[in-house]
C-alpha cells in the first residue's frame, strides 16, 4: 500500500522537500520531512514512498541508493506554457 504525500502544487515536490536525487532516467528522488524529527523519501518516477526514517542520514543514503537503482522515467504534469 502507498502513502498519500501531501505535494507542493508550485513545485511538484512533496511538501518539506529538503534535498533531490537525480535517478538513471533522470527521475527525481525527493528527500523530504514528512513531520517533524523524521525523514523520507519518495520517487517521482516509479512512486514508491520510503517508512520514516528517524535519522536523515538513513533516510538520504536510502534515498541515493533507489535513484541509484530505479530505472524509471518520470512523467511530467501537464505544461500550461507549452513550447
Ligand atoms: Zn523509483
Amino acid at each position: 500500500m502507498s502513502k498519500h504525500v501531501p505535494m507542493n502544487p508550485e513545485t511538484g515536490l512533496p511538501v518539506g522537500t529538503v534535498a533531490l536525487f537525480l535517478g538513471v532516467f533522470k527521475a527525481r528522488v525527493a528527500l523530504f520531512e514528512p513531520q517533524p524529527g523524521a525523514m523520507a523519501w519518495h520517487c517521482l518516477g516509479c512512486g514508491q514512498v520510503s517508512q520514516n526514517h528517524v535519522f536523515t542520514a538513513a533516510a538520504r543514503t536510502e534515498a541515493n541508493d533507489h535513484a541509484a537503482r530505479c530505472r524509471s522515467i518520470e512523467l511530467k504534469p501537464q505544461l500550461t506554457a507549452a513550447v
